[in-house]
């Protein structure tokens, strides 16, 4: 699961990239492991131990937290083309298992980063890095220097075509415009996950003609992710993804960058104006609220730069042909993201455990996909099905992106996906909440895969969350594909563990295999996976979008 929905900048030590690439290849280590997985595949094998194997080694202190771009990624993608060779599958990369993501990753230049604040009365106060402020720099751009006058546009939502539109009446052209985290409830879960999501906001401001953005956090932003947690890993790399022709890939292409202030200062970029920040704030936290835009009384000035560089990491691309011979160039996509966040230097230096080693996001939901991978292998299912493990989820879902930009198949063919991020199987599951299912043909085949194994759906818990948008299947979604995406659901005690992993565990080292995870239970996350899977891969009719939805009406035919 990422945070951040395509993040400007960044950075990650570069001794990641560099000194800590072993030489010393692990391979023994990797058949090691493989045989061990391998052997938990004979008949007695149950599952659970299968994905219990497959999660110890990809959550192993050293993988190094699987960073994109790094050895410990690299170990990680060497042991699932492994393991999907001995499950049986055929290689379906671009260049045997593996597609190369060409990355451009960002490390920002933390002395360079300057913000501050011209008063109407000609005052300037400049604010203090990392206690006041972080600066982002466009992904395609080593620095960031403007200079221009700011407007609040509220949530910065532009959408008309659904009666909403924060820029309306408001002039940003060659301005920096200011908003609040989140978007208004008026839109449904996935929906106003869409235009909350950072590369919508941007290209929003780009649109409109801004050059850069400042964002400011929500009373609920804070609440979940306060400020000290924000800036406790500045030096992380950012990363996008590039295309052949070497262009990188960017949300809001035009803007120079932009940059997040702390809430406990944020009322500086209010002096003068007609509304106090606590006031918008206010308003943008009531129900049914949405602040309306102004011209602010200030001039913001931003400066950051970041070094770049290119790296390439792969997805993994395994396929079972479909028996079909109708069917079988149409592809059901089965996604989870193989990476992770790495290394947090800070927490290293400081004597402290700093190895984000991910067992749940997402060691297991690669481990369940190629669970359901093993299972999908003995039936004969018509339409042909890809299990993909993608690179850098954790940078703005970059490896999906790509794939679904530059997919190993004829585009066309790519008739649905099936994601699988997080299963927080700490305790036994009598729900799941099923993102996207009820907007595609996929609903009835996921509502009978989850009857057949008395598993109830739920609606989405956590509305404000943005999960629709925060993994990979959001990318095929945006390429016109049918999508789901499973999470395990709050019912019978799951909200307390779900609640505390998130608080407590997630993005942090200890989401390490000391957690009580419920392998048994990963199994039969697996299995309702498989059940989808090889329901769309035997449907008769090819997936597709419900009649009039907003996500199939917004991106078909893109
Ligand atoms: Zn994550």
């Amino acid at each position: 699961m990422t945070l951040f929905n395509r993040l400007g900048g960044g950075c990650l030590g570069l001794f990641l990239l560099g000194a800590c690439a072993d030489v010393d290849a692990p391979a023994a280590a990797i058949s090691q492991a493989v045989a061990q997985a391998a052997a938990n595949t004979s008949n007695e094998a149950t599952a659970a131990k299968r994905i219990e194997a497959d999660v110890l080694f990809l959550a192993d202190d050293a993988r190094e937290g699987r960073e994109a771009g790094t050895s410990g990624y690299q170990e990680a993608a060497d042991y699932v083309s492994a393991r999907m060779g001995e499950i049986g599958l055929e290689p379906a990369g671009a260049d045997g298992w593996f597609q190369q993501v060409p990355l451009r990753a960002n490390t920002p230049v933390l002395e360079s980063a300057e913000f501050s604040v011209m008063k109407a009365d000609g005052d300037t106060i400049d604010l203090t890095h990392l206690e006041d402020f972080r600066v982002f720099v466009s992904a395609d751009q080593t620095e960031m220097d403007i200079t221009a006058p700011a407007v609040f546009v509220g949530f910065g939502v532009h959408a008309p075509d659904q009666g909403y539109d924060d820029y309306e009446g408001l002039d940003v052209k060659g301005k920096i415009v200011v908003y609040i985290g989140g978007a208004p409830d008026r839109f449904e879960s996935e929906q106003r996950a869409h235009y909350n999501s950072r590369g919508g906001k941007a290209d929003a401001a780009a649109k409109h003609g801004a050059i850069g953005s400042v964002s400011l956090f929500s009373i609920a932003g804070e609440k979940r992710f306060p400020w000290a947690r924000f800036i406790s890993n500045p030096t992380r790399t950012g990363m996008t993804w590039v295309h052949p022709d070497g262009r990188a890939e960017v949300s809001g292409a035009g803007l120079s960058g932009g940059g997040v202030t702390n809430p406990e200062i944020s009322q500086v970029l209010f002096d003068g104006a007609e509304k106090t920040f606590a006031e918008i704030r206010a308003e943008a936290e009531a129900e049914g609220g949405s602040p309306a835009g102004f011209d602010l009384a200030v001039t913001i000035s931003m400066k950051g730069s970041q070094t770049s560089k290119t790296v390439t990491s792969p997805n993994v691309i395994g396929l079972i042909p479909g028996s079909d011979p109708d069917l079988k160039d149409e592809y059901i996509v089965l996604s989870a993201h193989l990476d992770h966040t790495g290394i947090n230097q800070k927490k290293i230096d400081a004597g402290e455990d700093g190895i984000n080693n991910g067992a749940l996001d997402n060691a297991i939901g690669v481990a369940t996909m190629l669970e359901a991978a093993t299972q999908l292998r003995d039936v004969a299912a018509g339409r042909s099905i890809l299990i993909l493990a993608v690179t850098a989820e954790e940078k703005g879902l970059l490896g999906a992106d790509y794939f679904a930009h530059y997919p190993t198949v004829d585009s066309s063919a790519l008739a649905a996906d099936v994601n699988l991020d997080m299963p927080v199987v700490l305790h036994p599951f009598t729900d799941v909440i099923a993102f996207g299912a009820e907007r595609s043909s996929l609903g009835p085949i996921v509502r009978a895969a989850a009857a057949k194994m008395d598993i109830a759906l739920s609606p989405d818990p956590l509305p404000t969350q943005n999960l629709f948008v925060r993994s990979d299947h959001y990318r095929f979604v945006e390429k016109g594909v049918p999508s789901v995406f499973l999470v395990v659901g709050f019912a019978d005690g799951g909200e307390e563990k779900i609640n505390d992993f998130i608080k407590n565990h997630y993005h942090k080292p200890s989401d390490d295999t000391s957690l009580p995870i419920l392998y048994d239970e990963a199994a039969r996350f697996a299995e309702v996976n498989y059940l989808i899977a090889k329901d769309l891969a035997n449907a008769e009719e090819r997936p597709h979008w419900n009649e009039g939805d907003f996500f199939g009406e917004l991106f078909s035919g893109k």
